[in-house]
């Protein structure tokens, strides 16, 4: 069999649920030095994460991936075990077959194919992988990335392996991602019996009016490239579970999706002027609210990384106009989008992923190295 669906196989049948990278990292890294890179692994507590590069100066184009998986559900309901790869009508099955570790497989024998035709190449290839990508996101990519801010790498492209297609490989690529931002809000208000409100200050009466007003906002228009921010209250508590007690608190959740019309800075700053303006001060310690930005919006204009994409999926897909897009949840491409980098997803179809009997296609399988090595042929040439 191929090279991909061999290293792919290898991969699936290593059960690296998130944090564990059980060892996929050892192997691509021992491939890939062997091809000439240089490698650095750099583990944050319980997360691997493997760095290879391959070149000294100019452009840098990056791939960018993850070895872990998310956990396999109950085993019986697969039809073959999902950690024991298993080619069945034209498919291969296992956990991380669609997300990711084709793509990941796809990659590696990709850049061991270009840097042996061409060792001379212009500009830097490299290869970035995480195991904590379907997990906390904490001590992978996001970590890593501020190692390397620090060392002032520079990123130009950056190429994500993720399931991005629909029906069939290089239908749809994904040119940006909404962003994500938390907040965590405590009202303080004051215990006290019903009977006596004047004794009391009821947190949940509090909350009302900023509620009404928080989920009735228009926060935005939107804009060509991403839909309207949404709000979404997640969690909403306050009680005693007596019908004769004011609560002393109330506690909520609650998420935007965000495209980039806003920024992270201005929804909070409008959140906490709500909640102010309803007599609900966050800022002076009883009553607190807590932020968590998962990632900010980011967008890829048109660009050298997007043409070279485009042109490598009609060669070798046959598309010629594949859907771009924003949608989706988040991904770790957000973390590389800050170093004023192009970024682009594209990978298998992703009907399956996350669920019992995760497959690719094994003719899709087949052709993604080639996909990856004519984006990177494209983008990287042969040194004058
Ligand atoms: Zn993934």
């Amino acid at each position: 069999m191929s090279a991909v669906f061999d290293l792919t196989r290898e991969l699936i049948h290593r059960v690296s649920v998130t944090p564990d990278d059980a060892g996929c990292q050892a192997v691509i890294a021992e491939r890939l030095a062997r091809a000439g890179f240089a490698i650095e692994h750099l583990r944050h507590g319980e997360v691997d994460n493997l760095w290879a590069m391959h070149g000294t100066d100019g452009p840098v184009f990056l791939l960018l991936g993850h070895t872990d998986v998310v956990p396999s559900g109950p085993v019986e309901a697969w039809t073959n075990p999902p950690f024991e790869p298993t080619l069945r009508n034209g498919h291969l099955y296992g956990r991380g077959a669609a997300d990711m570790k084709s793509g990941v497989a796809a990659m590696v024998v990709a850049l061991e194919t270009f840097v042996r035709a061409r060792p001379d190449h212009s500009g830097v290839i490299a290869l970035l992988l995480t195991s904590d990508e379907e997990g906390a996101s904490i001590d992978g990519v996001r970590r890593v990335a501020e190692e390397l801010r620090q060392r002032d790498q520079r990123i130009d492209w950056c190429m994500v392996g993720e399931p991005s297609s629909r029906e069939r490989l290089g239908d749809r690529v994904r040119i940006g991602r909404r962003g994500s931002l938390t907040g965590r809000l405590r009202v303080q208000g004051e215990q006290g019996h019903v009977a006596y409100p004047e004794k009391a200050r009821n947190p949940i009466h509090a909350f009302a009016h900023a509620l009404l007003e928080l989920t009735a906002m228009r926060w935005d228009e939107g804009n060509d490239a991403f839909p309207p921010t949404s709000f979404q209250i997640s969690n909403l508590n306050a009680g005693t579970g007596a019908d004769n007690v004011i609560p002393g608190e109330l506690r909520a959740v609650f998420n935007f999706r965000f495209g980039t019309a806003s920024t992270a800075a201005s929804l909070r700053e409008r959140v906490e002027k709500i909640l102010h303006d309803q007599g609900i001060d966050v800022a002076d310690g009883a009553s607190r609210l807590d932020w968590w930005l998962s990632g900010e919006p980011f967008l890829t204009r048109a660009g050298a990384l997007r043409d070279a994409t485009v042109a490598a999926i009609g060669e070798h897909c046959g598309i010629e106009h594949p859907e771009v897009s924003t949608g989706g949840g988040t991904s770790d491409g957000r973390f590389i989008a800050p170093f004023g980098a192009e970024v682009v997803e594209l990978g298998p179809v992703n009907a399956s992923i996350h669920k019992v009997d995760e497959h690719i296609a094994l003719d899709e399988l087949e052709r993604l190295p080639g996909l990856y090595l004519a984006i990177i042929e494209r983008l990287l040439t042969d040194r004058p």
